[in-house]
């Protein structure tokens, strides 16, 4: 089964006005197979948050298309945006908001029912339990992105997408995530991140996409592309 596929996606941003327009994808095409721990790098600039935000449905494509656990994005929009969870690069939050409303809102959106709403067990998960009713103010880099992690699974999707996950992470909690993204993965989560460390996509992802300047240049089982580099 295929996880995610892009046929011939572009996007171009602004254009209108004064902004020149940016040809950010120039026609990616991509099959994530389910199951697996798959790599998007590339250097900064190259279109990787542009892929994944438009997969999120938090950007409209140019044109192209985009399946989600087998779902059209443009003909069952709801079942293709239930089937992915996605964790920003950003650790934006609002201060004022604890990891508990945080989770319950966020299952509000999804539209999960009370009665299946597992809070806690997410929250006990990511090493947040302690701090279930501590206001986002007050929480470390750290914990904002374990908190991050935990709504974009409240919904227990079968597509996880990781932006940069462990950038500006110091190495303990970056062995943290490795560990915890594995064991989701080995729980039967489909795994994406995007990453400009080489390193890390070796150690992670069985399989990884190069991405340049809007083009996907080669994409291969790891050993394979790390074979002809
Ligand atoms: P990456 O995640 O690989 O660093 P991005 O997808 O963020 O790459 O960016 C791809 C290209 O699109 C870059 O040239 C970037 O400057 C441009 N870009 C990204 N977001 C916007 C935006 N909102 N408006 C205009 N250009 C953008
Ligand atoms: P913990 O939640 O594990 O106690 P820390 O507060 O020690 O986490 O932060 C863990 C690491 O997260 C920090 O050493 C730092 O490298 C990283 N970190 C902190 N703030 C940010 C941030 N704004 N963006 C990305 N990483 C951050």
């Amino acid at each position: 089964q295929t996880a995610i596929e892009l046929n011939g996606l572009r996007k171009t941003y602004g254009g209108s006005g004064k902004s020149a327009p940016k040809e950010a994808l120039k026609g990616i095409d991509l099959a994530i197979p389910a199951g697996s721990i798959f790599g998007l790098l590339g250097p900064n600039g190259a279109g990787k948050s542009t892929t994944i935000n438009i997969m999120a449905g938090l950007v409209t494509k140019t044109s192209g298309q985009v399946r989600i656990w087998g779902f059209d994005q443009d003909v069952n929009p709801r079942q293709s945006r239930a089937s992915i969870g996605v964790v920003p690069q950003e650790l934006n939050m609002d201060p004022f908001f604890t990891p508990r409303a945080a989770l319950e809102v966020q299952a509000g959106l999804y539209g999960v029912p009370r009665s299946e709403r597992r809070t806690d067990e997410i929250l006990a998960r990511v090493g947040l339990l302690d701090k279930a009713e501590a206001y986002a103010r007050t929480l470390s880099g750290g914990m904002r992105r374990r908190l991050l992690i935990a709504k974009a699974l409240v919904h227990r999707p079968p597509v996880l997408v990781l932006d940069e996950p462990t950038a500006g992470v110091d190495i303990a909690l970056r062995q943290m995530l490795w560990t915890y993204v594995r064991e989701l993965n080995a729980a039967g989560t489909t795994i994406i991140l995007t990453t400009h460390y080489l390193e890390e996509a070796q150690q992670m992802c069985d399989r990884i996409a190069i991405i340049d300047a809007g083009q996907v240049v080669a994409c291969d089982a790891t050993v394979n592309l790390l074979a002809r580099l």
